[in-house]
């Protein structure tokens, strides 16, 4: 079979640990054979990040934005402990967050779902996709803890010179204060990429807050939400999606009735604790895909796990792992379908459709890695190690990739 050609590179950020190590096995296994890979490679792991003083982080940040789609494995970030491991220089920052603050996007993570294993909410059918603003409110809030009877004000002082203080509380004894922001630019930065990115997916999109309470906080998040709607209201409608606005409460109880199959866009806070839910109850983490989307439509693709350094551990001590790969994998074939899409070329585009599809094939045909194992009901499954369980998909993908009937995929 002659390689699939591609004609602008994708920008491959390599990473840390076990996902480092699965990450090279699984380019040579599942990718490299069949496509002639065109890629502007930047070696994230610690090592090199210290080398360059974190310049290479930078310097694949904007190569993502220059290219438009990227591809990420997991990375380490730092803390002390890392420090005396890794003989740090410094104690660099989270390449996720450099990343984010480069592309200025939103994270947009999906379950990738099987039928043998069955959600914790038995009615859902089809993937919940989480949209977590990634700026601001509590992450960037500041605190005092009071130890005197006082007044506490929130102060705004205008470049103007204008002054508008509102008082928070006479404290009658020891208290707590909180103050947090949020920028205009940022949350309509987060409306853009969400309504962008329903559009890409062609799913609705649901929007959550407690305007209720939150009056000119969360007020200000619906009425951006909804006057960068009238941008995409046209669009919408010629896809036959929907964008739905509801109070935060009203959002749980009607996704947990829900069967799934849109995006819910939520708040910094709500995001980090919805994301984990949902996670959870659709089964793994390992199962779980990630991808940043710019409000200028870059894109770059990850699993949500981290580099699964406990596994690592045992992989350096000779022994087997059965770590899974799949929301790695996935993160490959959406950045070359997206690729695909932006160059035009259908075939890397089939390319991707027949891995993700051999992929399911696999864990179909009960062949899967220890952490799904017990998460299966009702079907025979076999446990094997993660190059068994990559082997597995190559057999399927070839298969898929000579048929000439265009069924497989
Ligand atoms: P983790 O790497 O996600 O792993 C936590 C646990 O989840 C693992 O020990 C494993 O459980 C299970 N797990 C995660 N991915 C799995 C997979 N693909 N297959 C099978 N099991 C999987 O999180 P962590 O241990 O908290 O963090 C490790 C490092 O990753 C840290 O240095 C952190 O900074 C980094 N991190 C990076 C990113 C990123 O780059 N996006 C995200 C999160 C964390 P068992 O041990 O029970 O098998
Ligand atoms: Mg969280």
């Amino acid at each position: 079979m002659e390689k699939i050609k591609m004609t602008t590179p994708l920008v491959e950020m390599d990473g840390d640990e076990m996902t480092r190590v699965i990450w090279k096995t699984l380019k040579d296994e599942l990718i490299l054979p069949y496509v002639d890979l065109k890629v502007e490679y930047y070696d994230l792991g610690l090592t090199h990040r210290d080398a360059t003083n974190d310049q290479i982080t930078i310097e694949a940040a904007n190569a993502n934005k220059r290219l438009g789609v990227g591809v990420k494995c997991a990375t380490i970030t730092p803390n002390k402990q890392r420090m005396d491991e890794y003989k740090l220089h410094e104690m660099w920052k989270s390449p996720n967050g450099t990343i984010r603050s480069i592309l200025d996007g939103t994270v947009f993570r999906t379950p990738i779902i099987i039928d043998s294993i069955k959600p914790v909410v038995k009615n859902w059918k089809k993937p919940i996709t989480i949209a977590r603003h990634a700026y601001g409110d509590v992450y960037k809030g500041v605190e005092i803890v009071t130890e005197e009877p006082g007044v506490a004000k929130l102060v705004f002082t205008g470049e103007s010179g204008k002054v508008t203080e509102v008082e928070v509380q006479k404290f009658k004894g020891n208290g707590v204060l909180q103050a947090m922001h949020n920028t205009e630019k940022s949350i309509t930065s987060f409306a853009h990429s969400c309504f962008r990115y329903a559009i890409t997916t062609k799913q609705d999109l649901w929007f959550s807050t407690k305007d209720t309470i939150s009056k000119k906080y969360d007020g200000r998040f619906k009425a951006i939400f909804e006057e960068v709607y009238k941008e995409y209201e046209e669009e919408f409608k010629k896809l036959g999606i929907t964008y739905f606005y509801t109070l935060i409460d009203d959002a749980v109880a009607r996704v947990i009735r829900s069967e799934g199959g849109y995006i819910w866009a939520c708040k910094n806070y709500d995001g980090d604790v919805m994301s984990d839910m949902v996670s959870t109850a659709f089964g793994s983490l390992a199962m779980m895909t990630s991808v940043l989307c710019s409000p200028d439509g870059n894109f770059e693709y990850e699993a949500a796990h981290g580099t699964v350094t406990r596994h690592y551990y045992k992989y350096l001590n000779g022994e087997e792992t059965s770590t899974n790969p799949m929301a790695m994998i996935f993160a490959w074939s959406g950045a070359l379908r997206k690729r695909g899409e932006k160059d035009n070329l259908p075939e890397l585009m089939r390319y991707a459709d027949c891995l993700e599809k051999a992929c399911f094939a696999t864990l179909n045909d009960g062949i899967m890695t220890k952490d799904l194992v017990n998460l299966v009901e009702g079907a025979e499954v076999k446990s094997v190690n993660t190059n068994t369980f990559i082997a597995e998909i190559r057999v399927r993908l070839e298969k898929m990739l000579n048929c000439k009937c265009g069924c497989c995929c």
